[in-house]
């Protein structure tokens, strides 16, 4: 059987990458399955432990990264968030494409241990609209929001390290040539 596609999802936060992704997952020709991530970071409104994430403490953290259990991992504004190898490994085994949302330097490790990794990168159509949406969340402090757009700044920089880069005007066409590139890369 062939091993499936590892791709990168990677997006400033506020973006929209869960919605576009709820979008394209929804194509079950792509044969995609979503790699669920560690997280040290408190539940969200209407997050759900082992679904949106696998919620954890940093010290459990702390030995997944010990025991190599983890195939990327960072630190982002205050919390850890990782991508369990085991769980990756087993399902592109089984043929499955698997789906990574992940932030840019979890991306970067990614890429040097997969060189053929499928990287796509979401963009805001312009960084008002991207204050709007994390503002809209209502779910953080604005000293939290502050870092998320100045880590988001950052993040932009760093587009051109992706294979293709994606515009979040309309999520459901965002989707459509997400799963187009998909297509063209299976
Ligand atoms: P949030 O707290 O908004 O859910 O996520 C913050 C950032 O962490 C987002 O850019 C999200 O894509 C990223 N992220 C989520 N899971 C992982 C992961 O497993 N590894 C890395 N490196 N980043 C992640």
């Amino acid at each position: 059987m062939k091993k499936g596609l590892l791709i990168v999802i990677s997006g400033p936060s506020g973006v929209g990458k869960g919605t576009v992704r709820e979008y394209f997952m929804k194509d079950k020709s792509l044969n995609l399955t979503y790699s669920i991530s560690m997280t040290t970071r408190a539940p969200r409104n209407g997050e759900v432990d082992g679904v949106d994430y696998i919620f954890t403490t940093k010290e459990e953290f702390q030995k997944a990264i010990d025991n190599g259990e983890l195939l990327e991992w960072a630190e982002f504004v205050g919390n850890y968030y990782g991508t369990p190898l085991a769980a990756v490994e087993k399902l592109r085994n089984e043929g499955k494409n698997v789906v990574l949302e992940i932030e840019v330097q979890g991306a970067t490790q990614v890429r040097e241990k997969c060189p053929d990794v499928l990287s796509i990168f979401i963009i805001p159509p312009c960084m008002e609209e991207l204050e709007k949406r994390i503002r809209g969340r209502r779910s953080e402090p604005e000293e939290i929001i502050q870092e998320r757009l100045a880590k988001a700044n950052q993040e932009l920089k760093l587009v051109s390290n992706y294979k293709y880069v994606v515009c979040n005007d309309d999520p459901e066409l965002a989707a459509e040539v997400i799963a187009l590139i998909i297509k063209r890369n299976s």
